[in-house]
């Protein structure tokens, strides 16, 4: 792709859109930036960007901004069809993804790993276990550094290995994974999509392009991701925790296998695994089949899914007080992720959820939480919904700070309990963002065990 001299648009500035601002100022070309937020709000972008020659629009977008460009890259924060980017469109402008346009100049085979949830876990553990079995690999996109960033240096990995929202599917033209993995779609961003059947389509997205020499890992189980194994010409390899898979991982007498095209079956052990829940067995299957894929050696793969200690975050184990333990699943931003959090535990848990209401439908988390859930404590702006939805299937509150929620949970819970922060919504009517809302959660929690039965005895030499 030449891009020198052409007139190019950024549409968003966090950290995709200054990545790719700075990639194509590198490239040579014509930069404009269309940012939403007023300058106030965006200075530090600004700086970071201070010492290239860009024409600003801030506090909107508008169709005069977007009229004549030769291109227009879109951040993943940005929905699409905001209208200057429809009219944009309209007048023959290509509107891409900065996924796309680091596609284009992407030398490397790419591991793309998509889905509602399981993304980062998946895609971390697909890096750590070519690193392990001495491959070098670039991980990043959705996570950590943007693949623009990548594509502008040396690309000396042998592998790149990205999670991929479905933001960033949705600006896609040409993008083709050697290895597509498509964990699972549950309900989730329907603020941001028109309805369910849009935000699948997305997500579909990433097999789009691939061929027969490509590979497609796709979740046997779950009816919306197996779907799309009739529909590609790329080699299907599946995962499952139910059935033996022609080709792929699966479960099988508390052990995974994976069978290979030959049908030759290798068997995993999950004896000392330190992540826990059977979503995690599904993330590891994945990840297993991938490093498989990529040649790596079995006992790296075994050594690197045991000694995998799991991400901040994501059911983070924070603290047992007084024989409750508490902890921390900040990243349970959607129903499907909560319900299979609580499937994790057989002990009764004091839930906390609540936060910013993305739309979607609570009622799959019913059962669960009639059978797991001895409390739940409500707070943020989702609250009224999610009480109308969940009220009256156990002791439920609503509160009004995180603090609150945590103190009204550890008086609830008994010695064996656990008390849980897994919130099936945004975190952005209270927080910053969902790592904010993990940390002060483990902020609270130690407070907590400072003043606990136990740590007072203990102080008064009991
Ligand atoms: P993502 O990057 O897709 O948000 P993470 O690996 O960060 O996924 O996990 C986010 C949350 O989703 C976790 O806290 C856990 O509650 C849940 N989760 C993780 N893996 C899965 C899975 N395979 N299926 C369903 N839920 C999962």
């Amino acid at each position: 792709m030449e891009l020198q001299g052409k007139k190019v648009l950024v549409v968003g500035l966090a950290r995709t859109g200054i990545a790719a601002a700075r990639f194509l100022a590198r490239q040579g070309v014509r930069l404009k930036i269309s940012e939403a937020k007023p300058a106030q709000e965006i200075e530090a972008a600004r700086k970071a960007l201070q010492d290239l020659p860009v024409e600003w629009e801030l506090g909107g977008h508008t169709i005069q901004f977007f009229g004549e460009e030769d291109l227009i890259v879109v951040s993943p924060g940005v929905p699409m069809d905001i209208e200057p980017l429809v009219q944009a469109r309209a007048n023959g402008i290509p509107v891409i993804s900065e996924m796309e346009l680091a596609f284009k100049f992407l030398r490397r085979p790419l591991i793309g790993i998509t889905g509602t949830n399981g993304k980062t876990t998946t895609t971390t553990l697909i890096g750590e276990m070519l690193r392990a079995s001495g491959r070098k690999a670039f991980v990043g996109g959705n996570i950590g550094n943007p693949l623009i960033e990548y594509v502008g240096g040396p690309q000396e990995e042998e592998w790149v290995v990205a999670e991929i929202s479905s933001f960033q599917l949705e600006g896609i033209v040409d993008f083709r994974p050697q290895i597509s993995i498509l964990l699972n779609i549950t309900e989730d961003h329907l603020d941001r999509y028109p309805n369910f059947q849009e935000y699948i389509r997305a997500k579909g997205k990433i097999l789009q392009n691939q061929g027969k020499d490509d590979y497609t890992l796709l979740n046997a189980d779950d009816p919306l991701t197996f779907q799309f194994a009739h529909r590609v010409e790329s080699q299907v390899i599946l995962f499952s925790s139910q059935r033996a898979v022609p080709v792929g991982c699966f479960l099988e007498k508390g052990a995974i296998f994976f069978q290979g095209g030959d049908g030759k079956k290798e068997r995993f052990g999950l004896e000392r695994l330190k992540i826990r829940g059977a979503h995690n067995l599904e993330n590891i299957m994945a990840a297993v089949a991938a490093g498989k894929i990529c040649g790596c050696p079995s006992e790296v793969l075994q050594k690197v899914m045991e000694e995998f200690p799991g991400l901040e975050h994501r059911l983070e184990w924070v603290q047992d007080i007084d024989g409750v333990s508490f902890f921390n699943d900040s990243k349970g931003t959607n129903v499907g992720s909560v319900v299979k959090s609580l499937m994790s535990f057989r002990e009764p848990v004091l839930l906390i959820a609540g936060g910013k209401d993305k739309g979607g439908d609570y009622s799959p988390l019913k059962n669960m939480i009639v059978t797991q859930v001895k409390g739940m404590a409500l707070i943020g702006e989702a609250q009224e919904r999610m009480e109308e939805a969940l009220g009256g299937l156990t002791e439920t509150v609503q509160l009004g700070t995180l603090e609150e929620a945590v103190h009204w949970a550890s008086s609830k819970a008994s010695p064996g309990d656990v008390v849980l922060l897994s919130p099936a919504c945004s975190s952005f009517d209270m927080f910053e963002n969902y790592q904010e809302r993990g940390k002060r959660f483990k902020t609270i929690v130690q407070e907590l065990s400072k003043n606990s039965p136990g740590k007072k005895a203990l102080a008064h030499g009991l």
